[in-house]
């Protein structure tokens, strides 16, 4: 199969010199790009900023921000079988880039901030034949928020941590995981290292997708 994985941060630019992001590490990405690669196949890894080196046969495209990483995706998906959007994607964007580098007054700085596109939500509202699975990083009523993130944003399949634990989600080499289905069931992978919890992933993706070849024939 040909899967395109997204991972990483998104870098929102202020000025030449600043700009938005995030924790992501990218960790759990390129473990899930590095054990479907393993399985035999075919991997577009689409990157944020990250200090990983990208597994031996991925495809690497790398980007710095959501409208980079849109356009990436988008490019991408024309010949794939399975999206796994992994990247940790700026929701908000500076409203205005200031060209110079903003000078240090002593009073404060107002910042304005506008959605960025959701890039998931955009590309599976639009007809399509490959399977998405979504991330949901959470801090509170994981179950929940998992759930209508996966309606939200037509989903087939949505992974979900709880980014308020030290001891998993992001930064973190561990993880625990809870994969939603949208027939209502969910999995539980118990915490392990992001490269177990990946190759658990990667076993469910191939699962689905072969359920669905053998719905359509
Ligand atoms: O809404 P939230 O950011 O929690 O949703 C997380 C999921 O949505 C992830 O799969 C992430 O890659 C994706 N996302 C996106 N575009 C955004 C924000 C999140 O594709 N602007």
């Amino acid at each position: 199969m040909r899967i395109v994985v997204t991972a990483g941060p998104t870098r929102e630019p202020i000025d030449p010199v600043r700009f938005l992001s995030n924790r992501s590490s990218g960790k759990m990405g390129y473990a899930i790009a590095e054990a479907a690669i393993a399985t035999g196949h075919d991997v577009m890894l689409i990157s944020g900023p990250v200090c990983l080196r990208a597994p031996a046969g991925a495809h690497l495209e790398s980007i710095n921000t959501s409208d980079e990483m849109f356009a990436a995706v988008q490019r991408a998906i024309r010949a794939c079988d399975v999206l796994v959007m992994c990247a940790a994607v700026s929701d908000y964007k500076p409203e205005i880039y200031s060209r110079e580098k903003i000078k240090k007054k002593s009073d404060a700085l107002q910042l304005n901030l506008v959605p960025t596109r959701d890039i998931l939500a955009s590309i599976a509202s639009e007809p399509h034949s490959f399977l998405v699975v979504g991330f949901a990083a959470e801090t509170g009523s994981v179950a929940e928020n998992a759930q209508k993130k996966m309606r939200k944003k037509k989903c087939d399949l949505v992974v979900a941590n709880d980014v308020s634990r030290a001891d998993s989600g992001m930064e973190s080499d561990e993880n625990e995981v809870i994969v939603f289905f949208a027939t209502g069931e969910s999995e539980t992978i118990s915490r392990a290292p992001k490269k177990i919890i990946a190759r658990e992933l990667v076993k469910i993706i191939s699962n689905v997708c072969e359920k669905r070849l053998t719905k359509k024939t």
